[in-house]
């Protein structure tokens, strides 16, 4: 990099809240019914969850025995071998709700018309994997077929097609594939200007402060990261818990550590700059950067460096991601926590009420929306990686977290601004901070 770091321009886009609704200003532009803690009305009846309730695992037989004192090398479990001879192309990775969608493809092996199902993946690693089978249907003789994929959930699923053996001819199956269904405009997403987004060559470590954190936060922070990941494309590694509470410092960048790119806090109002006492907002995420920004296809973004999410660990909330206290906030953790992620990848707020990404809680199951969807899949690795130049040098940034420039003033008076803001950018020669309210 020519310049030196602290004189490195630095990009921020941050924020953005939910907001609980209790004391929105009168020149809010949105309508009350918006408000989290308004009761809804009419709650959304349609779909109860979020994901389809995979049936538990058979259980395991018995508990190892206890490990002898010197354990031998663990050998791997063993993955029954199913040869990857099956194609499988989606008509669509993006599927309004209730929308045909297909699945189509090839089948080897037979010379004869063959039983195809296709499976749901459920299990959460790899190596586990389970399959459930969703639909089923037959080849045609040349081994062509076409199955239907469910879209009456909303939801990112992963699926792959599977062919049982028949006769000597062994089993066989698709490599998987992942398909979102949801509801609404799928144009219903904004970027944050400047725009920002990971570099997908790069895993992204993250860490949860769960201090005075409701019971199942861990859990919840795991899944809402789960269903970015798979939307997006992004790959994170859970790095275990931290105490470090994003913006408590006066440091552009929080000092994270070496492993971590992305902290989720459960915190008090006032230990971060990001959610102040008495503010109406219930969490606050967003992104930073030190880098330079990039051209990926028609605009430029800048690769992100550090991502955060703080959320209000003294509001009462539900747990999970179904429907919040009807006569509370309406919305759950979850929802909260998967709503602050989007900012963390790049997203700002939509006044559409069918996204996630609309600044309210609500009482509904938390899945994205079409808008949401197509954000999060576009901003991710679909665009490719980051030229290393793009990239800073400085390593991580916890190893200069002295030097690290420190907040623009106006930063600060951003944070306590109580008006509704769509957008707001500040340029400084060295900075430049992009957020909303
Ligand atoms: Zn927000």
């Amino acid at each position: 990099m020519r310049v030196k770091m602290v004189r490195q321009r630095v990009v921020a886009a941050t924020a953005a809240c939910v907001m609980t609704g209790a004391g929105i200003s009168a020149g809010s532009s949105v309508p009350a019914a918006a408000v989290g803690r308004v009761a809804p009305a009419k709650p959304t009846p349609a779909p109860r969850k979020t994901a389809p309730a995979p049936r538990k695992p058979a259980p395991v037989p018995r508990k190892p025995t206890p490990a002898p004192r010197k354990p031998a090398p663990r050998k791997p479990a063993p993955v029954p071998s199913i040869a990857l001879a099956v194609t499988a192309t989606p008509s669509n990775i993006i599927i309004p709700l209730a929308r045909t969608a297909l699945v189509t493809g090839v089948v080897k092996g037979t010379r004869a018309a063959r039983p195809v199902q296709l499976q749901l993946s459920y299990g959460r690693q790899w190596l586990t994997r389970q399959w459930l089978t969703a639909r089923g249907a037959s080849s045609d003789r040349k081994g062509g077929y076409k199955l239907t994929i469910p879209s009456g959930k909303r939801g990112t699923f992963t699926y792959r097609v599977y062919a049982p053996a028949v006769g000597k001819v062994a089993q066989t199956a698709s490599m998987p594939f992942s398909v979102s269904v949801g509801e609404g405009n799928p144009r219903s997403y904004e970027l944050f200007a400047p725009a920002g987004r990971w570099n997908p060559c790069q895993v992204i470590g993250y860490r949860v402060n769960t201090q005075g954190a409701p019971a199942g936060a861990l859990n919840d922070a795991k899944i809402a990261i789960a269903n970015v990941a798979r939307t997006t494309g992004l790959r994170y590694a859970y790095r275990g818990t931290t105490s470090v509470i994003p913006g408590a410092g006066d440091t552009f960048l929080s000092p994270y550590p070496k492993d971590t790119q992305l902290v989720i806090a459960w915190v008090k109002p006032g230990t971060s700059k990001h959610l102040t006492k008495g503010s109406d907002y219930v969490g606050y995420g967003g992104w930073l950067s030190l880098g330079e920004p990039t051209r990926f296809g028609s605009k430029s973004y800048y690769p992100i460096t550090q991502g955060f999410v703080v959320v209000d660990r003294t509001r009462k909330m539900r747990s999970g991601f179904g429907l919040g206290d009807p006569k509370g906030l309406s919305g759950t953790w979850g929802q909260l926590v998967m709503h602050e992620l989007g900012h963390t990848v790049g997203l700002t707020h939509v006044m559409d009420k069918q996204q996630l990404m609309y600044p309210f809680l609500q009482y509904r199951a938390a899945a994205w929306g079409l808008g949401d969807l197509g954000g999060l899949y576009n901003l991710g690795a679909r665009l490719g990686c980051f030229p290393a130049s793009a990239l800073p040098k400085i390593g991580l940034p916890s190893q200069y977290a002295g030097m690290l420039p420190p907040l623009v003033p106006q930063l600060a008076n951003l944070a306590t601004m109580t008006t509704h803001i769509q957008r707001e950018i500040i340029k400084t020669p060295q900075q430049v901070w992009a957020g909303d309210h």
